[in-house]
């Protein structure tokens, strides 16, 4: 089956590209396999290098990127561009900062021993990704893997093949070594191949609850080590102490991140009672407000959904929430005309039972649900089986970080928007899944940790 990228904006197929046979894709593994030989070899230096001029081809064509991810899933130019710039500071920050993370610790053990923890690389990482960010996803994989010394062979989503294509070029631009990052051309039923292929190590994976089960069951049958960062229904607390107008900001903007489809967008909206009917007034006329567009359009905020059948399923998450009793204040229909649009819309009387509340709904469309109190508010932002992000709005640092401390989740902000930062950990808990990725916590997922005692 041949791969295709369709212009979400438009329906208009731009790209088909050729499945790669099961032949090809063992021989990428092994060329990869052979590059990461000689670049487990290299010296910091050298590899920070590279990265360093990968960051320069990120930042100083941030333009062109930004145009083919329009074009295949849909971001809006400006987006891009923020997108582009912000791989090029991680691929800066790890080239920088990756070799003391790296570094041979020394323990003491015993007086007449020399002891010490060595960090090696594992080998070829297989990294299956997803279309959302189709740059930043990617990145933030290899980054901090080929600092480390291995190699990668990426799996994007079926939809982004050309953004997976020019960031294997950048790299080679970079002056990476010929394979030691592949794309391959694939559909996600020959990954499986992939991760029983001997000379792949580990395995990390970006995307839905679904896949990530898929690919930890493969990589558990082979005894793998795998990553998964997985979906999320991330809640935000809004406290009856909260500035509104800081809350509506936020969490609009947490909702439509992306055009909603994030993993740490902000789904529920856990407001006190207290200040509901108020909130709902403003979050709407915040929501509504936002400019929905061409993506090519410099004043577009929010584009088209990435795929007409995901914006089918998030549909009928919303009109399934609505039958059973959701009151719809914003948005909540298909538009007419060509292109995967979905209107901004807001759901109030989110209760248990509805998709809205249930599911992950990776789209433009915010539940807002009501909350007696602090402590009401942190047992239902808890009441979910995803544990990604959570954010809290209150004018009380003190009790914001407390109710920060008090959520099951990977990443709490107070006062702002949950986002990504190479500098601290990222992923979940429960079905958001496991492991982390960036900062040292991330780059140390794919090492050896070897003790070493010398007597
Ligand atoms: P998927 O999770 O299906 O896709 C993500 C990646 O996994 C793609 O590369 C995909 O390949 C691959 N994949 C899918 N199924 C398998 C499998 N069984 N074995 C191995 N690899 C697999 O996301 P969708 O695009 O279908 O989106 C569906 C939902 O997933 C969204 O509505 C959202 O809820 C969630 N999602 C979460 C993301 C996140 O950032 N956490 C990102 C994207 C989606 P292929 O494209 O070839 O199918």
């Amino acid at each position: 089956m041949p791969l295709q990228s369709i212009n979400p904006a438009t329906d208009a197929v731009i790209a088909t590209y050729e499945e790669m046979s099961a032949a090809e894709v063992a021989g990428i593994v092994d060329a990869t396999h052979a590059a990461h030989l000689q670049w487990r070899t290299t010296s910091f230096d050298q590899r920070a290098k590279v990265l360093r001029a990968a960051a320069h081809l990120l930042r100083s064509r941030a333009d062109e990127w930004a145009r083919l991810m329009a074009a295949e899933m849909g971001k809006p130019l400006r987006d891009g561009v923020a997108e582009a710039q912000k791989c090029a500071d991680c691929c800066d920050w790890f080239a920088e900062n990756g070799a003391a993370m790296l570094e041979r610790e020394s323990v003491r053990t015993d007086d007449k021993h020399d002891s010490f923890v060595l960090f090696q690389p594992l080998g070829v990482v297989l990294a299956v990704m997803p279309w959302n960010f189709p740059f930043w996803q990617a990145v933030r994989a290899f980054a901090p893997a080929l600092m480390a010394g291995n190699a990668i062979v990426l799996k994007h989503a079926s939809n982004v093949c050309g953004c997976a294509i020019a960031l294997e070029r950048i790299l080679r631009e970079a002056g990476a070594p010929q394979h030691l990052f592949r794309t391959l051309l694939i559909g996600s039923k020959h990954v499986d191949a992939v991760i029983e292929h001997p000379l792949v190590r580990a395995v990390t994976l970006t995307g839905s609850s679904e896949a990530g089960r898929a690919v930890a069951s493969k990589a558990g049958q082979v005894l793998k080590k795998c990553v998964l960062e997985l979906g999320g229904s991330d809640a935000y607390i809004v406290l009856e102490d909260a500035d509104l107008d800081v809350a509506v900001t936020v969490c609009a903007k947490a909702r439509l991140v992306n055009g909603g489809q994030s993993c740490i967008a902000g789904k529920r909206f856990l407001v006190v009672e207290a200040i509901r009917a108020e909130f709902e007034k403003r979050f709407v006329a915040k929501m509504q407000a936002v400019r929905q567009g061409d993506p090519l359009d410099p004043a577009t905020e929010i584009g088209p959904m990435a795929r007409r059948d995901l914006r089918e399923e998030m549909h009928r998450q919303v009109t399934a929430s609505i039958e059973r009793g959701a009151r719809c204040l914003l948005g909540g229909s298909i538009p007419p005309g060509p292109g995967a649009f979905y209107p901004p819309t807001v759901l109030a009387d989110v209760r248990k039972g509805m998709p809205a509340y249930d599911e992950e709904v990776f789209g433009p469309v915010a539940a807002v649900i009501a909350v007696r109190d602090e402590a009401h508010a942190i047992e239902v932002a808890n009441d979910s089986m995803f544990g990604l992000g959570g954010g809290v709005i209150t004018r009380d640092l003190a009790r914001g970080e407390r109710v920060a401390a008090a959520l099951e989740c990977g990443c709490a902000f107070v006062n702002e928007p949950v986002r990504s930062d190479s500098r601290l950990p990222f992923g979940g808990v429960k079905q958001s899944g496991y492991g982390r990725e960036l900062s040292a916590f991330g780059i140390r997922e794919f090492v050896n940790v070897k003790s070493v005692v010398v007597n």
